[in-house]
């Protein structure tokens, strides 16, 4: 009965597969990914959707205690101003 044991082992391994729980939108805002940026007071992190990376802006959000980095539109921003001085 070797044959049995083994195929109901093999069974019980499979329904043991780990479920991935749903991503929650509350614990989401409190990740620590979050930046803050200074300049025009927005939280924002980097998101992925379809595989593209795109800059998620989380505006009314508390931005105490979260990283403070300067967001990608605003050094767009100053790269335009910079290229206008010269
Ligand atoms: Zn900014």
């Amino acid at each position: 009965m070797n044959w049995f044991n083994k195929a109901w082992n093999q069974r019980d391994n499979k329904k043991q597969l780990p479920k991935k729980g749903k991503a929650n939108y509350d614990s989401k805002l409190a990740d620590k990914d979050i930046k803050y940026c200074p300049t025009c007071r927005v939280c924002w992190e980097w998101s992925y959707q379809s595989s593209k990376l795109y800059v998620e802006r989380y505006k009314d959000f508390v931005g105490y205690g979260k990283i403070k980095q300067v967001c990608t539109m605003c050094i767009a921003k100053k790269g335009e101003e910079k290229n206008e001085q010269g």
